[in-house]
């Protein structure tokens, strides 16, 4: 499929997989990142693996000129994935009208752009928080959306809200595609997750407390009402949620929308505890984690995976990659990481 994309935060975790995979099924490849939370260094990996140099939009798209800048120089683009957001969630919970403004600035600016230049079928980066602490496991599309547990959580529910009322006004074509716990790298350890910071989530915590970066993982409570105490989360390879955007794109594109759904949940559709992927980690990489248990952290549900049927039985979309490959190639990415900055 030689149609032209444009990839919001394709500098990113999930973007730079997304954009690898989408070029090698044939997609051309526009990008625009501002590099406020990603590292251009991400574009080498991308070239080594793809061999393909992608050309990078670096405003901020929560400036319309920004947007329309790039729908100027590229009116023929097909599609847009847009991942372009910030996403910690204790941070918007300290800095909450930083994510509102960011995060919604820039999808309106994107979908008025839309309207504007006649663009059709937006994919939207979106998140199983959406569903808050959900009464049913596996949760599926259709469970009722809850309070947000968070203002990122917020912008995402609001976020899925505009687009929909977008849709029923000048009838965009898009999708909402909500992940749940993404994690591990490109098997070629060329891309993987770079967090700007100190690690918020599981598996770069995890990483990095083996290659000696951080001392010690804390396993934030084995009190919760689960076999082992620990919090159950469903982890899904980067890379499989990387094609999942592919092939939510081209079902956009070959097929009437009267054959696939709006919303899709991206996950393994498999509930992992804290402990178990602790102690998968350990036996995969033949190594000993330091860590301990510690109190609880605010804000985390007890257990939430998801139902992924949707997506395999209507986006012709299957898993590739198992809870194995996903910390395997995870460390793998983190050793690389440590060689290069050596
Ligand atoms: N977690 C942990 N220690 C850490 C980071 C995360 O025990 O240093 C736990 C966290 O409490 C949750 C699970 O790992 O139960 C997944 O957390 P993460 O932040 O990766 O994703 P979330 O599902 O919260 O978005």
């Amino acid at each position: 499929m030689d149609k032209k994309v444009l990839v919001t935060g394709g500098c990113g975790y999930i973007g730079s997989h997304t954009v690898v995979d989408l070029i090698e099924n044939g997609f051309e490849v526009v990008v625009a990142d501002n590099l406020s939370r990603s590292n251009p260094v991400v574009f080498e990996g991308i070239e080594a693996i793809t061999g393909r140099k992608v050309e990078n939009f670096a405003g901020d798209l929560a400036e319309p000129a920004v947007v329309s800048a790039i729908f100027e120089k590229h009116p023929d683009i097909a599609g847009i994935i847009h991942f372009a957001a910030y996403k910690m969630v204790g941070e918007s919970v300290l800095e909450p009208y930083m994510y509102y403004r960011n995060n919604l600035n820039s999808l309106l600016n994107l979908l008025e752009a839309c309207k504007q230049f006649g663009l059709q079928n937006f994919v939207f980066s979106s998140s199983c928080s959406v569903y808050g602490n959900a009464d049913a496991l596996p949760v599926n599309e259709n469970a009722p959306i809850k309070d947000a547990e968070s203002p990122y959580a917020h912008t995402k529910q609001i976020g899925e809200q505009i687009i929909e009322q977008c849709n029923a006004a000048y009838d965009l074509n898009y999708m909402l595609l909500r992940y749940f716990n993404p994690a591990g790298a490109h098997p070629s350890a060329l891309i993987g997750e770079l967090p700007i910071d100190r690690p918020q989530n599981l598996v770069p915590y995890i990483t990095k407390t083996a290659t000696g970066e951080l001392e010690q993982l804390s396993i934030f409570g084995n009190d919760y009402p689960t076999e082992d105490g620990t919090c159950i989360r469903d982890y899904i390879h980067v890379m499989d949620i990387a094609a999942a955007h592919t092939a939510a794109l081209k079902t956009m594109l070959t097929k009437p929308s009267s054959e696939w759904s709006r919303v899709y949940n991206l996950g393994a559709g498999e509930g992992k505890s804290v402990l178990e992927a602790v102690q998968t980690f350990e036996k995969i990489n033949g190594i000993k984690l330091n860590y301990r248990f510690a109190e609880r952290r605010a804000g985390d549900v007890i257990a939430i995976y998801g139902d992924n049927k949707k997506a395999r039985e209507e986006l012709n979309w299957e898993l590739k990659y198992s809870f194995e490959d996903i910390l395997k190639s995870a460390y793998d990415w983190e050793v690389a990481l440590k060689e290069k900055n050596q």
